[in-house]
């Protein structure tokens, strides 16, 4: 027996025409019932059926309803469906209308449509139209419902599990393609591939060498690939840009040397310094003459505030190039030369490289500041690593661990300031022609300050000569009472304050002269109060950025003078008789020594105590003191019956007795064998109870026989002692060659003693001379 479903068809199409030339067409059908076919005839070309309807009509069904087995089956079947529906509806919205459908629609019409609506079997299909039996008919779609409800379940598992696997950065990767997507949408295009675009083409421009493009290349593809938030995207980047930057071809142009105009130029900047300057000429003469000649690397050594920083500096403008200053003081790691390498974090290029990428030419002027302040220590030497700089051989490929591409360093010209000789390395130091600046005398101090340092200063807050005049003798006295320097630049800081005072009496001037007559005039002054907290007076030096002078209308220049001085720069820090006063007890002596701040007076103090002969030293002292100070006592205890501190040549009252000698200002690391004949006075004045002279500083190294030797620095010494107000000076008689660097008006105004021995120098460091020589005379 045939079975069939009567259906209406409700549209017909046609569909596309296939190569072949069939076309197929689409009917849609409306099923209306299942039917058996009771007799079957052809009529022409087409077949006609008696049938019979097999689907239950309304009054069947009614009664099939109340069928408990029925019942429970579309109780069953409406569960799954449910079930299925409210899985659907937490992915999609539309499904509500399925929802009404499961409360309104007869069940036994609820399976087909449910079965129709998703994909199964074309066997499964036919399978369910078949089924005329509802029974059999609803128990087949619940199966196929619930396959369908399990097939989604397991989906969804899967695709939750897959997506607990995705990692944070994968998720992100998304979001960011999303966000990119989003970006391309708004037409917002500053993104990071964008960027990347831009640093490829300062990279272009940089005119770097092909082997170090093709490395930077390299680099930029491992960029491309990274996400921004990766780990090594940012180094990675920073590296790049650092590539990009660096003045692989910039040069400043140079133009043709005019010697005259650069002796004038050093002339204009700097009073005095005859012979520097000369050398400077000659240095750049030869540079003139042949460009690129390898000249040695001039070594500015001399106290602070000489003018070290400002030769250097009018070097660069002579030459018409860029200047840059890198600070050594304090390097002590060779990396800061170097650079780390890449693999560290927070890895940085070297001094240098960086120094060269803010200046941004190849061909600076490069100023390595306190080249004598690097040390060694365990993280490597960085003066072997200045040694490589400084090389002309080497320096052409110089190696940056950060940059890991060498650098042609040759056409920088280096020149290097130190404060002493003597800690820069030998090799260093052979590298190298030292030019001393010796300190200044304060004839000289005082010229710099009339006519370079007095006009910057005013300038610099905005201030002329209309305004604040300070006077030849008031400057005097700031050297004098103020400074205890070598250089100028106390000098220089204690003009700023008066400067900055002046600068403030102006401005309230003016705004007084603004409020009017009638209204009070502010009484107390900004300077008075501020001077009223007692404070130190401020040091730098802030440019007032415009011209006061141009503000407001001065009637008289405010001319400094004492009560000024005394008010702006508080009451006097030195004055002559800061070495009488330290000696006026036995055991004190009173030395010239030389620091890296140029010469001084240092005072040597010794006492003595019951003990058991033992030397103590204090005063933050190097090994060659402190065996000048074991020398010394040797010395003196060696001779002293002769010098008549013990009663009897066979008790030693020395034996019985603790020494300590100590050195003040003991925070200051001292050291040298300048100090001997200092310590031996020091000793003989404790033993013989006697006061050393204080208006005579003595300087000079001695010998285990009690000869005197020649020292460094004489001139800076000599200066020192001047600068204190001593009158006499002890040196040993080989130093005298050097007494014509002293200025001869510091000179005429003081009593060299120049020695051989050291009784010659007890002899005129003690009032009644030497009291070896008075034991001897009796
Ligand atoms: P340094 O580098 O030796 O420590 P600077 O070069 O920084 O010293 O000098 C300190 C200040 O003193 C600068 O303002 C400088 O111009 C000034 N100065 C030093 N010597 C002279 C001089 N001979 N003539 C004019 N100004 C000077």
């Amino acid at each position: 027996m045939f079975r069939g479903v009567a259906a209406r068809a409700l549209h017909l199409s046609r569909g596309v025409e296939k190569p072949s030339g069939r076309v197929t067409y689409i009917v849609v059908l409306e099923g209306l019932c299942r039917f058996s076919v009771q007799e079957l005839s052809t009529r022409g070309s087409y077949h006609v059926a008696r049938v019979s309807r097999l689907d239950m009509t309304k009054t069947e069904l009614e009664q099939a309803e109340q069928d408990p087995d029925l019942i429970a089956l579309s109780r069953q079947f409406k569960a799954t469906a449910m079930e299925l529906i409210s899985v659907l509806e937490q992915k999609q919205k539309t499904v509500s209308r399925t929802k009404v459908l499961l409360d309104t629609v007869p069940v036994y019409r609820l399976a087909d449509i449910f079965v129709a609506s998703f994909e199964i079997s074309f066997e499964e299909q036919l399978s369910m139209l078949d089924s005329v039996d509802l029974k059999v008919r609803l128990s087949k779609a619940t199966e196929l419902v619930d396959r369908h409800l399990q097939s989604i379940l397991v989906a969804e598992k899967i695709t939750q599990k897959v997506e607990g696997q995705l990692s944070k950065s994968q998720k992100e990767f998304l979001l960011r393609q999303q966000m990119r997507a989003i970006k391309e949408e708004l037409g917002d295009n500053d993104d990071d591939e964008d960027d990347v675009v831009a640093l490829e083409r300062k990279m272009q421009n940089a005119g770097m060498p092909a082997n170090i493009w093709k490395h930077a290349q390299r680099e930029l593809r491992r960029l491309r690939k990274m996400q921004p938030q990766q780990p090594g995207y940012s180094s990675s980047r920073a590296y790049l840009e650092l590539l990009a930057d660096l003045p692989w071809q910039k040069v400043s142009e140079e133009r043709e040397l005019d010697l005259r105009a650069a002796k004038e130029s050093l002339d204009w900047d700097h009073y005095g310094l005859t012979k520097v300057k000369q050398r400077i000429i000659e240095y750049l003469a030869v540079r003139k003459l042949k460009p690129d000649a390898r000249g040695p690397v001039l070594c500015f050594v001399g106290p602070p505030g000489v003018g070290k920083t400002s030769l250097a500096s009018s070097i660069a403008k002579a030459l018409n190039r860029k200047f840059i200053r890198i600070s050594l003081g304090g390097v002590k790691d060779e990396a800061d030369i170097r650079g780390h390498r890449r693999t560290y974090i927070g890895s940085m290029p070297g001094r240098l490289i960086d120094g060269l990428k803010r200046v941004s030419v190849s061909n600076p002027v490069m100023l390595l500041d306190e080249i004598d302040k690097t040390g060694s220590d365990v993280r490597g030497d960085p003066a072997s690593a200045l040694l490589e700089v400084l090389d002309p051989e080497q320096n052409k490929t110089f190696n940056d661990h950060y940059l890991n591409v060498p650098f042609d360093l040759s056409k920088v010209i280096f020149v290097a300031t130190a404060n002493r000789m003597q800690p820069i390395p030998p090799p260093l130091l052979d590298r190298m022609e030292v030019i001393e600046l010796p300190g200044y005398t304060p004839e000289e101090k005082l010229k710099i300050a009339m006519k370079h340092l007095i006009p910057r200063v005013l300038e610099q807050h905005g201030l002329s000569s209309a305004y604040l005049q300070i006077p030849e003798a008031m400057v005097k006295l700031i050297i004098e009472r103020y400074t205890r320097e070598a250089g100028v630049r106390n000098l220089e800081r204690n003009l700023a304050a008066l400067a900055r005072a002046a600068a403030v009496k102006v401005a309230e001037q003016a705004n007084t002269l603004r409020l009017g007559k009638e209204i009070q005039p502010i009484t107390t002054t900004l300077l008075d109060s501020r001077l009223a907290d007692g404070g130190e007076v401020e040091m730098e030096v802030i440019p007032m950025g415009h011209d006061i002078s141009n503000t407001y209308e001065n009637p008289s220049p405010m001319i400094v003078d004492e009560a000024m001085l005394e008010k702006v720069l508080g009451p006097p820090r030195f004055d002559d008789r800061e070495a009488a006063d330290r000696v006026a007890s036995p055991g004190v002596s009173v030395g010239l020594v030389w620091t890296s701040f140029g010469g001084e007076v240092q005072f040597v103090e010794a006492t003595a105590m019951v003990g058991k002969g033992d030397l103590h030293l204090t005063g933050q002292l190097g090994d060659v003191i402190k065996e000048s100070a074991q020398l010394a006592l040797t010395w003196v205890r060696a001779r002293a019956a002769d010098l008549n501190l013990s009663p009897t040549s066979d008790i030693n009252l020395l034996e019985s007795r603790d020494i300590h000698i100590h050195f003040p200002a003991g925070a200051v690391p001292k050291d040298g064998p300048s100090a001997g004949v200092t310590l031996v006075t020091s000793l003989v004045s404790l033993f013989s109870n006697r006061k050393v002279r204080a208006d005579t500083a003595m300087t000079g190294e001695m010998t285990l026989r009690g000869l005197v030797l020649p020292v460094g620095g004489v001139k800076d010494k000599v200066l020192a002692a001047h600068r204190y107000g001593i009158k006499r000076v002890i040196l040993p008689e080989r130093n005298l060659k050097d007494l014509t660097e002293v200025p001869s008006p510091i000179l005429s105004g003081m009593e060299i003693l120049l020695v051989k021995r050291i009784e010659e120098v007890l002899d005129h460091a003690f009032e009644d001379g030497c009291p070896l020589r008075l034991r001897s005379k009796l």
